[in-house]
């Protein structure tokens, strides 16, 4: 049996002094520290805060197909690094994208013996693919997601409404979650149009690109359907604060909604993007200050249920830094190694905790993902999956500091608060001082048929 102990345990009952006994794989208690039995192997991390390890549903690994962009052994180690036990691959930037379950063994042969974390794979609803969606689900996705406009990459597409229509059926069969990249191509369309002869350096170019009425609209379809059709939804990297009382209000309703936002999203805001700065590029875009405000109320009462990364790398050419355009620049931002310190520089400042952190970024993804009786809480029963973490220390964004595969960062020379000091997977380290380990010991969590 192994105890850990600090002053600052995150548990579902409060932040308090303890130590975590484990056997094996599994929490078997939260007991005090004079209740550690005397054959213990003791790690006592002294100040320091113990979280659950930290579950990011929302990662673009792009292996296999696009290994050069990112993959499953850089990803998991700059996940182990940021205090992540569990990472879920989006379907798409991966060849062939995952809309299949031929697409989905690809996936696993390539993931084998490659993650230091725990992972697992959504399936993606395309244009053609409904008959594959009920197959995915006894294969064992989570969960499915689908794009309501291009998404700018080849073998993948976006679905209409009348397409969506044909698919629903299907998801709502499963009684999975389809998670939705909500926003419409006509707004996009139409504000594109009117920036002919715009400066694409320009950021302001970009954002009037893509405006709030895109993902209003989308969020707007995407409600009525599942009031329609009775399907889990979940809304991925919600931009527009201006959603948030709609959303609020299905919510109070009882419809079986659920949202996201992203650590860009919550640190950054348009006034701070200098033109040119591609890096900072993503869809939807990330909007005003005040926008920004309103997104941590949303977190704070709850109409946003969780922070996930949409760590979505690419190779360093493809943001055409030196050209500066935000037409032609990828759009995405990998965060994996710091989106925990960058959450905290900000959520500290704003009165949040500790167990706010864990409950948007361990608990609420746990549960979007199927795995919240294993993971996402530290609790007797649970995986012994545990970030420590010094809330107090400082430190610099660096190269060194990032680890997944091209260490380029919007967010590089930033001073942010809190230091993941280490990470354990199933009570075992996966990351530690700067170090990784043992050998790659993740695996898939797959939904069991008795949990749907
Ligand atoms: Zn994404």
């Amino acid at each position: 049996m192994q105890a850990f102990i600090a002053r600052r345990v995150v548990t579902p009952e409060g932040i308090r002094p303890a130590a975590i006994l484990v056997e094996g794989e599994r929490i078997r208690a939260v007991v005090s520290r004079d209740q550690v039995p005397p054959d213990c192997q003791v790690h006592d991390f002294g100040d320091a805060a113990i979280l659950p390890g930290l579950v990011d549903s929302h990662v673009h690994i792009n292996e296999p197909g696009r290994t050069e962009w990112e993959g499953f052994e850089s990803a998991t180690r700059a996940a182990a690094a940021g205090g992540y036990t569990l990472l879920v691959d989006m379907p798409l930037n991966c060849l062939p994208a995952t809309t299949t379950v031929a697409a989905l063994e690809g996936k696993r042969a390539a993931a084998r013996s490659k993650c230091r974390i725990d992972w697992a794979a959504w399936g993606g609803v395309v244009h053609d693919n409904q008959d594959h969606i009920e197959a995915l689900a006894a294969a064992g996705v989570p969960g499915f997601k689908c794009f309501l406009v291009n998404p700018g990459i080849d073998g993948f597409t976006m679905v209409t409404e009348a397409q969506l229509r044909t698919a629903l059926p299907h998801v709502a069969r499963t009684g999975l979650p389809l998670l939705v990249h909500a926003e419409l191509p006509g707004p996009i369309d139409q504000a594109t149009r009117a920036l002919a002869g715009a400066d694409w350096r320009r950021y302001d170019t970009y954002l009037k690109s893509r405006p709030d009425e895109a993902e209003l609209s989308a969020i707007r379809l995407m409600l009525s359907l599942c009031r329609e059709f009775g399907f889990r939804l979940h809304i991925v990297h919600l931009s527009t604060s201006r959603a948030l009382p709609e959303l609020r209000a299905v919510r109070a309703e009882g419809l079986p909604v659920s949202v996201e936002t992203c650590p860009h999203y919550l640190h950054l805001s348009a006034d701070m993007i200098a033109d040119g700065a591609t890096l900072n590029k993503c869809a939807p875009p990330i909007r005003g200050w005040e926008n920004c405000e309103n997104l941590w109320q949303g977190l704070g009462d709850g109409t946003i249920d969780m922070v996930v990364t949409d760590h979505s790398p690419c190779p360093p050419a493809m943001k055409r830094l030196s050209e500066g355009s935000f037409r032609e620049a990828w759009g995405g931002i990998a965060s994996l190694s710091v989106a925990l310190p960058l959450m905290w520089t900000e959520a500290q400042r704003r009165g949040f905790t500790l167990s706010d952190l864990a409950l948007w970024m361990a608990e609420a993804p746990a549960r979007l993902v199927g795995c919240d009786a294993r993971k996402g809480k530290i609790a007797a029963g649970y995986d012994a999956d545990f970030v420590v973490f010094d809330p107090e220390r400082e430190f610099v964004v660096s190269e060194d500091k990032l680890h997944y595969r091209h260490p380029v960062s919007p967010y590089m020379g930033e001073t942010l608060r809190g230091v993941v000091k280490a990470t354990y997977l199933r009570g075992s380290p996966v990351f530690s001082e700067g170090k990784f380990p043992g050998e790659p010991a993740g695996r898939e969590h797959t939904m069991p048929a008795s949990n749907r």
